[in-house]
C-alpha cells in the first residue's frame, strides 16, 4: 500500500488517485462548486471578490482555472497572473508572450530555457517580475 503525507493537511492516508487525501479532496469539491457558482452568477467579479466572497484561497482558485475546471470567459473584469511570468491576464494559463516563449521553444526542439534577456525585440516587454522556475 502506498502512504504518503496529504499535501494540504500532512495526515497520511493511502495514496492510491492524488496528492491529497479524500477528506481534502471533498473539502476542495465543496470550494470549487462554490467558486464555479459565484463566478457563474458575478459575471463582472474579480479574483479579489471571488476570493472574499467564498473564502477560497486565491491560489487554489487559479488552480481551478489553470486545470480548466473554472471557465472566466465572459468575465470581463477578472484578471489573473500568467503561470510564468505574472502578467496579469483573462484567458488561457500563460500570457501570449509566455505562449510565443513556449512555441518557439517547441518549434527549435531543444527541452531547454533560454535566457529571457536574450530574446530579440523584448526590450520593452522585459519585467524584473520575470520567475525562472
Ligand atoms: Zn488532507
Ligand atoms: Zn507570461
Amino acid at each position: 500500500m502506498a502512504l504518503a503525507h496529504c499535501i494540504n493537511c500532512h495526515r497520511l492516508f493511502n495514496k492510491a488517485l492524488k496528492d491529497i487525501c479524500p477528506d481534502c479532496i471533498k473539502k476542495e469539491e465543496l470550494q470549487y462548486m462554490a467558486c464555479r457558482d459565484y463566478l457563474r452568477e458575478h459575471m463582472d467579479c474579480t479574483l479579489q471578490e471571488l476570493h472574499e466572497a467564498t473564502e477560497v484561497p486565491t491560489n487554489l482558485i487559479l488552480k481551478f482555472i489553470r486545470e480548466g475546471r473554472i471557465s472566466t470567459k465572459g468575465a470581463k473584469n477578472f484578471e489573473y497572473p500568467c503561470a510564468m511570468c505574472g502578467k496579469p491576464i483573462k484567458v488561457d494559463t500563460i500570457c501570449s508572450s509566455c505562449q510565443d516563449q513556449v512555441k518557439r521553444l517547441r518549434e527549435s526542439g531543444s527541452g531547454s530555457a533560454p535566457p529571457a534577456a536574450a530574446r530579440p525585440n523584448s526590450s520593452t516587454a522585459f519585467h524584473s517580475h520575470i520567475r525562472r522556475d
